[in-house]
């Protein structure tokens, strides 16, 4: 994809965020309503199709782009972004570790938004450990029955197929080689949504739990034909999904920002303009170094992952300082805004509501800090 189309596309995202997100965004959030609209929308768009090859009918979209998407859609509605979120990180998956044949059944379908996706690793008891997950695939001689649930499923009842992680060996030692990646589809017999959980933020976009109860699915649907290799993908899935998670999180903090900034302009205190308070000069000027090293430390990861190279060191800097500021900023924001930025009249309480799910989602900033001292330790930084 030419820098100029590149270019167009993400003026195309933006014009969508303020021509459509805008005018809606207020009425969906507050009645946690699915955005039916604006997903279509979306799928008109492409963006479904983001990061899928060409060959397999997407946009073949470089990672610079993709961050730079999702934060545009977030600076809209973070929920937009998470729609998008772990269908990318499937796309992925599926194009880079799929056999041919899975790659031709499902990318085309994924690129037009007619098939949305969705990745299935947390379990209620197993959410940072990995490879403490229960969900257990048998092989049988047609195929894998499977038995377990998962929870916290983004795109959960509106999605047509999972990245399922599931156990296939109980006995291996060490646990990560016992992990599979299943490709789950929606009218699979056994396959059931569990419940719509209700949420402080990232409201609109379904977040469920999956059930498996003798799930039959066939053997070509083991990704890549490969048992085993589950971990090493979807570990390698999760860090592009970081890189949009970090794109989010400068996306909020950018819009918080932009709208402080501008409240500073208006808003009048013992007889000036509030901007020419040295302490909220400083408020403002501690906000946007903020974003700006965010920005730069997205860019960094998502060049990179361009270029081909393992980024769980950058996604991961990138997710962590990205995530933690703007939960911040989304605080100094609703500081400048005095009492109108605690009411629902102003978005500022949205973005503060939104803010901890980059925190805690696509891994915890704790398990973030884990794997960068990790790295650290190994003299790879
Ligand atoms: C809205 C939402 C959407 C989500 N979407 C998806 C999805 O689409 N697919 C999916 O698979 N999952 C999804 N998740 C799950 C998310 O990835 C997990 O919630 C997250 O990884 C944390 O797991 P947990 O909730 O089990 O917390 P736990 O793992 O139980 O952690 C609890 C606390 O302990 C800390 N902790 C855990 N282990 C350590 C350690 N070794 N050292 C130090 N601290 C530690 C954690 O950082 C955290 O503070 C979603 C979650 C939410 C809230």
């Amino acid at each position: 994809m030419n820098d100029e189309i590149s270019k167009q596309i993400i003026s195309t995202v933006k014009n969508f965020v303020k021509q459509d997100v805008h005018p809606v965004v207020k009425n969906l959030e507050e009645n946690d309503i699915y955005p039916e609209d604006l997903a279509n929308k979306m799928a008109e768009l492409g963006l479904f199709g983001i990061n899928i090859s060409q060959k397999y009918g997407g946009l073949g979209l470089s990672y610079k782009n993709l961050a730079e998407i999702f934060t545009e859609l977030s600076r809209g509605w973070m929920s937009l972004a998470g729609i998008l979120g772990t269908h990318t990180l499937a796309c992925y998956m599926i194009e880079n570790y799929g056999t041919e044949f899975q790659k031709q059944q499902y990318l085309p379908k994924l690129s037009t938004g007619e098939i949305r996706a969705g990745l299935g690793l947390t379990e209620s008891h197993s959410g940072s450990d990995v490879q403490g997950i229960k969900t257990f695939a048998k092989k049988k001689s047609e195929g894998y029955q499977i038995n377990g649930s998962k929870m916290f499923i983004t795109n959960g009842s509106k999605g047509n197929l999972f990245i399922l992680v599931a156990k296939t060996n109980l006995e291996i030692n060490p646990k990560y080689k016992g992990i599979s990646c299943f490709l789950l589809e929606d009218s699979d017999q056994g396959f059931s949504v569990g419940k719509k959980l209700d949420k402080l933020g990232y409201r609109g976009v379904d977040t469920c739990e999956l059930i498996l109860e003798d799930c039959e699915i066939p053997l070509n649907r083991l990704l890549g034909g490969e048992e085993g290799a589950g971990f090493r993908q979807v570990m390698d899935g999760l860090e592009t999904g970081r890189i949009n998670v970090a794109a989010r999180s400068v996306g909020v903090a950018k819009e918080a920002f932009n709208l402080s900034v501008e409240y500073t302009k208006q808003r009048e205190t013992f007889g000036k303009k509030i901007q020419e308070h040295q302490m909220i000069q400083s408020i403002i000027a501690t906000m946007a170094t903020k974003i700006e090293a965010a920005d730069l430390l997205v860019k960094k990861a998502a060049n990179l992952k361009d270029q081909g190279l393992r980024v769980d060191l950058e996604s991961g800097m990138a997710k962590l300082y990205s995530s933690e500021v703007c939960q911040e900023i989304c605080m100094d924001a609703m500081r400048i805004h005095g009492g109108y930025g605690y009411t629902k009249d102003l978005p500022i309480e949205r973005f503060y509501r939104d803010a901890p799910l980059m925190i805690i989602g696509e891994g915890t900033n704790e398990i973030m800090k884990l794997l960068i001292a990790k790295r650290v330790y190994e003299n790879h930084y």
